[in-house]
């Protein structure tokens, strides 16, 4: 393909795009394919000859589009949402056409700095301290990470290295670096004694960051009647106790908006015991950070002051479209020491002066993630994105009075930002026929969860489509469905 193959086809594939959003109601939120379905579709092998763009072009709706689900489709209530945005699209358009790669500042210096606008333009936003921006002259430092699942690794990776740093002498006396087993991370012989914690309620990302980190995590039992936050005494009672065992606690991972009910830990109780602790607090806001950007929603980040590393996906409910996860350190200096490894080929001149972002993520290689964040922030402004945060809470809101107003039905969490959970006051299994026949019928997608043994249904508003008419139609579905039950 030359320039002026790129200038045609390229504005033809805007014109794809535009024309998928602009029809996007004609669709069902979910596909009928089944899995194996492109074998039909597509050749076993790479073809050997070039095709034409017509014929590539030929081929997106059925092998793409009408196979795929549709986030962004007003009827699609599930998981969280998922923003986008054209101003979104058009950084990654740059970001693609720069194609540059931005591990130090040497490599990018344009994706590092704006980067480091970028997350200080948010931080700000959302209300975090002074210490956490980039232009602060402390130690802080705010990086875009590729999803919360990453910032929740690098916060336990980070925690481990500052424990081991801080207890290893104690606990294992002198470490002779010499040992071959350990040459490059003497202090990891302290790991089996570390413990983390989360609520249980945690998203199944922290989970999986303990595997990967290696680490004992320990989950935290919550209750309904504190709408399943996790409580400062819980966390005060687990740490003496494992204390007791010999163990050593480290680290606690707060959730600030948990999957399934969108419920709040109490970050300031909770810090204020890690900081006596000298425990690492992460705070997991992956969803409902982003509504700390209106006043009214503030209280989502109260007791930050207290926390070492704090994180939420702009994907998620800033109109910038996957994947763009800003991560903030109080103290950057221990993530960059441990994930500091310098071979000469990255070394430049200037790495004394300013961030190099590779010592902060878990990759090397990093794209520039901060266009389309620049770009939304830009022409759709903080009150366009309040705008948008307060409609989906106000049509949450709709949905949630449906649902108390009809005997059948129950919360089964008070409604919070943009979700709803809610269930047949019947059993669990007559919940799960429910969800199977919503899921079936296709007009609208929802998921399910479950918290303490009971099985509810989760409503969250996702698209920027979504009207309150839309809301009306969801509930009468869901009621049409229920009369078979
Ligand atoms: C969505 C979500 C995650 C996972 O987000 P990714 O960016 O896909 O890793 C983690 N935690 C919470 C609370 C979430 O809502």
């Amino acid at each position: 393909m030359d320039s002026e193959q790129f200038r045609k086809y390229g504005k033809e594939m805007i014109d794809f795009v535009a024309d998928y959003w602009d029809h996007l109601r004609d669709r069902r939120p979910v596909s009928d394919v089944q899995p194996g379905y492109i074998k039909d579709l597509v050749p076993n092998e790479a073809p050997e000859e070039p095709e034409s763009w017509d014929a590539i072009f030929g081929d997106l709706n059925k092998v793409v589009v009408d196979a795929n689900t549709h986030w962004h489709h007003p009827h699609f209530f599930a998981y969280y949402a998922s923003a986008n945005s054209y101003p979104a699209i058009m950084g990654d358009i740059l970001s693609a056409g720069l194609g540059s790669v931005g591990f130090t500042w040497n490599a990018s210096p344009s994706m590092t700095e704006l980067e480091m606008t970028v997350t200080d333009w948010l931080a700000k936003m959302i209300g975090l301290p002074n210490v956490f921006l980039n232009s602060d002259p402390g130690p802080g430092a705010g990086i875009i990470q590729c999803t919360a699942s990453d910032a929740t690794l690098v916060a336990v990776l980070a925690s481990r290295a500052r424990a081991a740093k801080v207890h290893a002498k104690e606990a294992l006396g002198e470490i002779s670096h010499e040992d071959p087993l350990t040459l490059i991370n003497p202090d990891s012989r302290l790991f089996p004694r570390l413990i983390a914690y989360c609520s249980e309620q945690a998203h199944s990302a922290v989970d999986k960051a303990a595997l990967l980190g290696g680490i004992k995590m320990r989950k935290l039992r919550t209750y309904k009647e504190n709408d399943y936050g996790l409580k400062a005494d819980v966390l005060a009672a687990a740490i003496k106790e494992d204390r007791a065992h010999g163990l050593i606690p480290f680290l606690l991972v707060a959730t600030v908006g948990t999957t399934p009910t969108c419920a709040v830990d109490d970050v300031k109780a909770l810090g204020e015991i890690c900081q006596a602790e000298g425990l690492w607090l992460h705070v997991d806001a992956a969803y409902a950070g982003s509504a700390a950007i209106c006043p009214e929603y503030r209280y989502l980040t109260a007791g930050v002051e207290l926390v070492d590393s704090f994180n939420f996906n702009v994907h998620k409910w800033m109109l910038v479209n996957f994947d763009c996860s800003p991560m903030w350190f109080r103290d950057a200096r221990e993530a960059t020491a441990y994930f500091n490894v310098d071979p000469i080929f990255l070394k430049h001149e200037h790495q004394d002066k300013t961030i190099d972002y590779r010592h902060l993520q878990t990759g090397l290689g990093r794209r520039f993630r901060s266009l389309k964040a620049w770009f939304v922030l830009r022409s759709i402004g903080i009150k366009g994105l309040q705008e948008n945060i307060r409609n989906q809470c106000a049509l949450a809101k709709q949905f949630g009075e449906l649902v108390t107003k009809d005997e059948r039905f129950e919360l089964a969490a008070p409604v919070h930002l943009g979700l709803v959970c809610f269930r047949l006051k019947t059993s669990n299994d007559a919940n799960k026929q429910l969800l199977k026949l919503v899921n079936d019928d296709k007009r609208i997608h929802i998921i399910p969860a479950q918290a303490h043994g009971t099985y509810f249904l989760r409503l969250a508003i996702c698209s920027t489509k979504t009207t309150s008419e839309d809301i009306t139609f969801a509930w009468n579905v869901i009621c049409e469905l229920a009369e078979h039950i």
